[in-house]
């Protein structure tokens, strides 16, 4: 039966990759439970002097390649089993990406669309004082994810060193530029969502200029839909967690977001039609891209989705059932444990360049990640087509082999 439960689709994800490759119990074993999962309660001082108790996570998956790494997410439907799943995606994802880092995740369940920004101030800052002593460079790399920005992360940033005296602004990535951020941070999960496109998009038979449909305009999804629709691209659907619009003829992404900041939402924009998030992911295009949140391709709707492929920017966005169901179509789905991982690769460098004390330019960051997203492209398309697979499983399948390598190396 299908689960709306991430933990249990991303623990069926490593099962079923282990159909197509033999892999040690003990890989399982140790993949299918965090090392460490911590709840915590977070007392604030909302603006009207009364107190409110927050619940916060962080799941530390895996540390067997390097420190744990992974996003915080500000969302009310936020629970210990998302960070969990988004926690073992991340061990997948740094491990397709053969960077030096293991994977964690973490949340408040929050609205934080209720709160002051002096509420989110103290809340935000309320989560590292009580996990700060088990983050650190060498230790635990959180980053932005769902509503948390570059602000939030410099707050997070700032109140770890207050605790700690640790001065190398190396425990949290996405950070502002001018408090230790990386260049190409922002775009970087949108952008190498594009790359990985480009790496794949003859292979699996998608000609050029391809019409896009994006759910979900945040960080991720605005960022690409810019990319796309620079590179020649129509976008023709974009949406918010309020809905979409469509237009047969194309939108102008710049436009479409300045509304959205000015107005709060979608409704009204002129030009274009009115849609739902349900009608979006059913548009007949040549790319389906869900930049928003886990499960919306299920059995449900697999049946009417028309894309010709499917670039996963969002975590989790496809069930494995759904999953299935494509593959039987010949409806390729780039997995998200390769196409979003822009985002922490970019990360990844931010922290090199706090340790070194360095700072790279725009043009180095982006071209080490097209470098490194290019030829892990490569692999998991190529791996993927020897074991007659799609390409999740292929990815899968090559994190294991990189991860069982390190478990071969660890003593307990
Ligand atoms: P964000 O908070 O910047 O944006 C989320 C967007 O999704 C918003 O536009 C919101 O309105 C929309 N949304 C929320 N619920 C929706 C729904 N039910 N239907 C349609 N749209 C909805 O978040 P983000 O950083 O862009 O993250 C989006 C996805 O990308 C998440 O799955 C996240 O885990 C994943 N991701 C993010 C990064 C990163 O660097 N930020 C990296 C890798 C993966």
């Amino acid at each position: 039966m299908e689960s709306a439960n991430a933990f249990q689709n991303a623990l069926k994800q490593l099962a079923r990759t282990t159909e197509v490759r033999a892999t040690r119990p003990e890989t399982i074993a140790h993949l299918s439970r965090a090392e460490r999962e911590i709840s915590v309660s977070i007392p604030v001082t909302m603006d009207d002097g009364t107190t409110k108790i927050f619940e916060g996570y962080r799941v530390q998956h895996s540390s067997l390649r390097g420190p744990y790494k992974g996003g915080i997410r500000f969302h009310p439907d936020t629970d210990i089993n998302e960070v969990r799943a988004l926690a073992l995606w991340m061990t997948i994802k740094c491990a397709v990406a053969n960077i030096p880092m293991g994977g964690g995740k973490g949340g408040i369940t929050v609205d934080p669309k209720s709160l002051s920004k002096h509420e989110l101030e103290r809340l935000s800052r309320g989560w590292v004082k009580r996990l700060y002593p088990v983050l650190g460079p060498e230790r635990d790399v959180p980053a932005p994810d769902v509503n948390t920005t570059p602000e939030i992360m410099s707050w997070m940033a700032d109140e770890y060193e207050k605790l700690t005296g640790d001065t190398r602004h190396a425990t949290f990535t996405g950070k502002p530029l001018d408090s230790g951020g990386s260049e190409g941070r922002v775009m970087a999960t949108g952008l190498g969502g594009f790359f990985v496109f480009e790496a794949l998009r003859e292979k699996i038979g998608i000609s050029t200029p391809v019409r896009v449909a994006v759910q979900g305009m945040g960080n991720v999804g605005g960022a690409v839909a810019r990319v796309l629709a620079d590179h020649g691209h129509t976008i023709i659907a974009m949406s918010d967690s309020r809905g979409g619009i469509f237009s047969e003829s194309g939108l102008d992404v710049e436009r479409v977001e300045a509304y959205k900041k000015q107005h709060g939402s979608l409704a009204g924009f002129s030009g274009a039609k009115t849609i739902t998030n349900a009608e979006l992911l059913e548009l007949a295009c040549d790319l389906l891209i869900p930049a928003a949140l886990e499960n919306q391709i299920t059995s449900e709707n697999v049946a009417h989705i028309r894309a010709k492929a499917i670039l996963e920017l969002a975590n989790g966005p496809t069930t494995p059932e759904a999953d299935d169901a494509l593959f039987a179509r010949g409806i390729p789905v780039v997995p998200d444990i390769l196409a979003n991982a822009g985002g922490v690769i970019v990360s990844t460098f931010e922290w090199e360049q706090n340790l070194k004390e360095e700072h790279w330019s725009e043009a180095d960051v982006v071209k080490r990640l097209q470098h490194i997203l290019a030829e892990q492209s490569r692999k998991v398309y190529d791996r993927a087509s020897d074991l007659k697979t799609d390409l999740r499983r292929g990815a899968f399948a090559i994190a294991l082999d990189r991860l069982e390598n390190a478990l071969c190396g660890a003593t307990w």
